[in-house]
């Protein structure tokens, strides 16, 4: 089986390949290197003592096939994650299995789908808003569901009139995210469950936007039945580019019969995999989840204890404060306070000749990643900015200047818009030409 020829391989010195690379990576834009204003992605720093513990010797060599009491140490850190995750959520059960925020929230609706089968209930719909994030539509309708859409009001809150006149006993559920995808709080919401649950629906909640009010509220008391939680958002784990994420189930008392088995438990001496779930809907990753996210997520947890709370309430503030610093030069989706993250409307410099992209563009030239845009749906030319907590009031008042100062060019200069960025390693990109012509090779 020996080859008979060399490898057709460069004999390349390691510090060439190094440079090679570091090169390469310096090309990249990451959180360390500037403000990642990422609306509804909640790009927060990664602080370094997550890697730390996720790189601990003991637990990057494990492996998942090892029985309960060779890996005491790692089903304690899931058992006490679930802990934490119930005391932060106000719910009874959950599992760390879901890859991804859209991976649990099609678990979830698996859930809510089994919970009325077994109930003898045939439900075939469920209700989402205009403003809600398309994985909601996308996991109920791959659950089997028909998806009835309501219009969001004036203010960009449900509609409840709305929510009434589609409301039968063939409705499964309602999918919202509280504060919603405008960065407003449902003022409603109590409301809003009490008609769903008098009508026999169940409520799931979007948990992407938990940064907003970690320790002030939580989904239980709002009257959500079923949560996912995208760890790699709120708990600050590394995220883009595609993962890895992890996007854990919290359901009421009435539903932890039907999370995915198994469920780590402890009988007051040791922790275990229960496998036995009465109406389990089974398993929905390989083994149980993306471990090492879940131990990056309980380090932060454990880092801040209750002061997860301050975390929101900065999270608030920062947002509050870039957009009253905007509110001149922008047009901002609404009059009043906002919570985590706000949304710009763009048509006016738009009818001046610059999109919501080009502005979006513009920002990198200034080291800041381009915010969120053309989402939410329902607001023209959107620019969704979510600062999070970790900046400081300099990060701030650069971006906020950096705004004010691209509002500017928009109503000096808007044709230089067609050459932005152009201070980046790769400037102005053809959108579609990398999907028409995929050269992996390059
Ligand atoms: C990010 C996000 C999701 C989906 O989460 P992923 O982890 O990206 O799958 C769902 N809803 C909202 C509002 C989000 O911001």
């Amino acid at each position: 089986m020996k080859r008979k020829t060399p490898l057709n391989f460069k004999n390349n010195e390691e510090l060439e390949v190094m440079r090679k690379y570091k090169k390469r990576s310096d090309e990249n834009f990451c959180i360390e290197k500037g403000f990642y204003p990422l609306g509804s992605c909640t790009m927060k720093y990664n602080p370094r003592i997550n890697e730390y513990c996720a790189n601990l010797e003991k637990l990057l060599n494990i492996h998942p096939s090892q029985k309960d009491e060779e890996v005491q140490g790692a089903l304690e850190i899931m058992y006490k994650l679930q802990e934490s995750l119930k005391e932060i959520t106000g719910m009874s059960g959950v599992s760390l299995q879901p890859c991804a925020g859209a991976h649990g929230e099609l678990t979830g609706m698996m859930i809510i789908k089994k919970y009325f089968e077994k109930k003898g209930e045939e439900r075939k719909k469920v209700i989402v808003p205009d403003s809600a994030h398309g994985t909601n539509p996308m996991s109920a309708a791959m659950c089997g569901y028909e998806i009835i859409q309501i219009k969001s009001n004036e203010k960009g809150l449900v509609n409840i009139e709305e929510l009434k006149k589609v409301l039968d006993k063939n409705v499964a559920g309602l999918m919202l995210t509280n504060p919603n995808t405008l960065g407003l709080f449902e003022e409603e919401i109590l409301e809003i469950s009490k008609i769903m649950h008098e009508n026999g629906s169940l409520l799931y909640y979007d948990g992407a936007n938990f940064n907003a009010i970690m320790g002030h509220t939580n989904p239980k008391k709002m009257g959500f039945d079923v949560v996912h939680l995208n760890l790699h958002k709120t708990f600050s784990t590394p995220h883009g580019g595609g993962g890895p994420g992890a996007g854990p189930v919290c359901v009421i008392e009435e539903l932890k019969d039907y999370l995915p088995n198994p469920i780590v438990e402890f009988d007051g001496e040791k922790y275990y995999r229960n496998y036995k779930i009465k109406n389990s809907i089974g398993k929905v990753s390989t083994f149980f989840g993306n471990f090492s996210v879940l131990i990056r997520a309980y380090t932060y947890i454990l880092s801040y204890g209750n002061q997860l709370r301050n975390v929101s309430s900065k999270a608030v503030l920062n947002a509050n404060y870039i957009m009253e610093n905007l509110r001149n030069e922008f047009d901002i989706a609404n009059s009043g306070k906002c919570m985590h993250e706000f949304v710009i409307c763009g048509e006016k410099q738009k009818e001046k000749g610059v999109s919501t992209l080009q502005m979006a563009k513009r920002l990198m030239d200034f080291d800041i990643h381009p915010p969120t845009i053309y989402f939410p749906l329902i607001i023209h030319e959107s620019m969704m900015i979510e600062p999070t907590e970790s900046e400081n009031k300099e990060t701030l008042d650069n971006f906020i200047n950096v705004m004010k100062e691209i509002a500017k060019e928009v109503d000096e200069n808007p044709v230089n818009f067609e050459n932005y960025p152009s201070k980046t390693p790769i400037k102005k990109a053809d959108e579609t030409l990398a999907a028409r012509n995929l050269n992996l090779r390059n």
